[in-house]
């Protein structure tokens, strides 16, 4: 018998995770196998490490992906964009707000934060394409109004920021939050993508939607039909 075909067992997107800032964000590098061409989604900062991670996958950026507007998403986005000499595409353009203030909530958070105008603001129904990879984006509000998700359908794989955690759903606490609508983008965005699909949370370890929709104690199933 013939060896294998070296190529058929890789996936066409392979994911890295990178937890950067005090805050341990989850910024996923992202790439296309077939074109070793890659975006870092929420290069929130830590930019050194991003960096390193790059060059040991062996990956060339070629866009920067933001979920949404807060400091340990975006904080050094554009900081990292004019470096590379790549597109920044997201979120919604209802993160102004966030992105307006990234120097003083950079302050606080001591993270170096800059406001930067987005290539590309994104909206429901958009997608956008990383080498030869195309993600669909969802708009889902609620943890802030211009917060997206991607998902990547034929990985069954999705890059939810601060919307949904293992175990919890983002904080609706800040100015412009807003809960019913976080849990109506998780309900009717998030699961019909399908109880399969792994999620990379903003903060935490990676789960998948059927396990939240049995266990999560803010929006599995049981819960919402008790509300
Ligand atoms: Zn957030
Ligand atoms: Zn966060």
């Amino acid at each position: 018998m013939a060896n294998p075909d070296p190529n058929a067992a890789q996936p066409p997107l392979r994911a890295a995770i990178v937890p950067v800032t005090p805050l341990q964000q989850n910024c996923t590098l992202l790439w296309c196998t077939k074109t070793m061409r890659g975006a870092f989604v929420d290069p929130g900062g830590d930019l050194d490490r991003l960096r390193a991670a790059a060059t040991q996958h062996g990956v060339t950026i070629e866009k920067l992906l933001i979920t949404h507007g807060h400091i340990d998403h975006c904080g050094s986005a554009g900081i990292f964009a004019e470096e590379l000499g790549v597109p920044i595409e997201g979120p919604h353009e209802a993160d102004r707000y966030w992105i307006a203030r990234l120097e003083d909530d950079g302050r606080a958070y001591r993270v170096p934060g800059k406001p930067f105008e987005p290539d590309r603001w994104l909206v429901q129904g958009d997608q956008v394409t990383v080498g030869e990879l195309v993600l669909d984006v969802y708009h889902c509000p609620g943890h802030t109004p211009g917060h997206v998700v991607f998902h990547h359908p034929e990985s069954q794989l999705a890059i939810v920021g601060d919307v949904l955690f293992q175990g919890s759903i983002g904080r609706t606490d800040f100015p412009l939050g807003n809960h019913q609508d976080l849990i109506d983008a998780i309900t009717t965005r998030l699961w019909p993508l399908g109880d399969e699909t792994v999620f990379v949370p903003g903060h935490g370890q990676p789960s998948n939607f059927g396990q939240e929709r049995r266990t999560n104690p803010f929006v599995a199933d049981s819960v919402l039909a008790r509300a």
